[in-house]
């Protein structure tokens, strides 16, 4: 994965990369910040915030655009699509392989150079569902 990449791996970088790949519940810097200070009691919440932009600038993991109030971070880069609660803002893949041809047809009626392509789903979770009912 970071073949080529000029990035340093600190020890705190490293512990950050690993946490964060071991979950799918794209967490905010301040999820992973309670869960990385019981391994490392003296990081801060500065310091994981500022090494998940770094991962991020470095194309190492993704920063995801969902609506809600904090950036939330994914260690899977392969482009895929999501769906956020609208109650807890949790924030879930959905596994179906992205529609390539929303481009060709955006690049129909675009001038622009189209880079990539987002789908944000929006509905309510499990937990919330039952919470509800
Ligand atoms: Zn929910
Ligand atoms: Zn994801």
């Amino acid at each position: 994965m970071l073949t080529g990449s000029k990035l340093r791996m600190t020890k705190q970088r490293q512990l950050i990369l690993e946490e964060l790949s071991k979950v799918t519940s794209h967490p905010t810097a301040d999820d992973m910040y309670q869960v990385l200070r019981k391994k490392m009691p003296r990081i801060s919440l500065g310091t994981v915030y500022r090494n998940l932009e770094i991962l991020y600038e470095n194309g190492i993991i993704q920063k995801l655009d969902v609506g809600g109030t904090q950036k939330r971070f994914d260690a899977n880069i392969i482009p895929h699509y999501h769906i956020r609660c609208t109650i807890c803002g949790r924030v879930a893949d959905i596994h179906i392989e992205p529609h390539m041809e929303l481009e060709t047809e955006a690049k129909k009626v675009t001038d622009f150079d189209i880079i990539q392509h987002r789908v944000e789903f929006l509905g309510i979770c499990p937990q919330c569902k039952k919470r509800q009912s």
